[in-house]
């Protein structure tokens, strides 16, 4: 193929072409240094000033506090799964609330350090909608709660959190970090993969409270603990130096178009134009029925025929909308939609889900 296709994929997901076209630029030599960013050692000072760059451009866009650090680690968001639990729980509980199959594994991993709670879950009815959260079932002894913002396979994102009485709220905002204004003094930790909405895979972005730093479990590993990786700066052995210097380009990007309230309105806009598309078809319909739990970064629907999903996936793929096809847990089609999916994207495939519902 020689031209980019529209990639709708849920993660590693697209990037902004400008970020690409940057990278390409400064692949063989970067800023004079004669190397590039892969081949730099992560002690020199080139390679400081990027993970530096990095964090400044995040804490802008985020306007994130002085009282948070950011960490760049390793190990994705489902190490974060278990690295919570062991820097967190220090009385051995903590409540969950259970939307989708990434709090699920947040859950499972926790149970392995202590006593979980699983305060709402909207499980049964196969996540397609928020539970309603009674905020009486917040255990007054419980070290966190854990939520998970935005529901990548299932299609629902929370627009606003419980009032979980002061205690430390931790939420895995993977598939929708950077998508809307957030206020971060909400949340004691946010993290993220970055391959969704940040960057390449490899890198995941930790931002937490530093009151919440330096109470790790005795047997917690040392690359575990937060402390490590707070107190050496994320540099306490190898980073992912080359993920870090694309997310900075990213960041750094995303700043210059006007940074997080820009983007969230090209966001709303892009959703809203792909819900009505579903919405006003014969053929389709979302995974997702109410209108408020809906997600503005990943869009499952589908049709009542599988042959009619498999026919619409094919055909769409051969326009260029590649990447459409749903979670096995939904089946049908998911249509994810990060920052960096442009307009034109989502109008192509809006026309096209059109055309095919008026063909068929
Ligand atoms: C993709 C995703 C994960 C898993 O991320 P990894 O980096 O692959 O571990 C966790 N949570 C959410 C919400 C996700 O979308």
């Amino acid at each position: 193929m020689s031209e980019r296709v529209y990639n709708f994929s849920a993660g590693p997901g697209v990037l902004p072409e400008a970020v690409l076209k940057k990278a390409a630029e400064q692949m063989m030599n970067y800023d004079g240094s004669g190397m590039s960013v892969m081949e730099m050692s992560h002690r020199s000072k080139v390679y400081q000033s990027i993970i530096d760059g990095a964090e400044k451009a995040l804490r802008e866009l985020m306007n994130i506090p002085s009282n948070y650090k950011v960490l760049f680690l390793q190990g994705g968001a489902s190490m974060q799964f278990a690295m919570i639990p062991l820097n967190l729980m220090k009385n051995g509980k903590a409540d969950y609330v259970n939307t989708g199959e990434w709090s699920t594994k947040a859950i499972k991993e926790a149970q392995r350090f202590g006593d979980v709670k699983v305060v709402a879950s909207s499980e049964p009815e196969v996540f397609n909608h928020l539970p309603s959260i009674n905020e009486n079932e917040f255990r007054a002894d419980a070290d966190y709660v854990h939520m998970t913002s935005n529901n990548t396979i299932f299609g629902t994102s929370f627009k606003k959190y419980p009032d979980v009485k002061g205690k430390p709220l931790v939420v895995d905002m993977s598939s929708d970090i950077l998508s809307k204004v957030i206020d971060v003094n909400d949340f004691a930790m946010i993290y993220a993969g970055a391959q969704k909405n940040i960057g390449p895979a490899g890198v995941t972005v930790v931002i937490i409270r530093e009151d919440l730093i330096g109470y790790a479990r005795p047997e917690t590993p040392t690359m575990l603990n937060y402390k490590t990786h707070a107190d050496a700066g994320s540099m306490f052995n190898t980073p992912p130096t080359y993920g870090i210097y694309l997310a900075k380009l990213g960041f750094e990007h995303l700043l210059s178009i006007g940074g997080v309230p820009a983007i969230e309105k090209i966001n709303v806009q892009k959703a809203a134009m792909l819900y009505d598309a579903i919405d006003n078809s014969k053929l389709f319909k979302c995974h997702v029925q109410n209108k408020e739990d809906r997600s503005i970064m990943n869009i499952p629907f589908r049709t009542d025929s599988e042959d009619f999903d498999k026919k619409f996936l094919a055909e769409a793929a051969k326009e260029g909308l590649v990447t459409l096809s749903g979670h096995r847990k939904t089946g049908g089609m998911r249509a994810s939609i990060y920052n960096a999916m442009p307009v034109e994207g989502v109008e192509k495939l809006v026309a096209f889900i059109k055309k095919f519902d008026n063909e068929n």
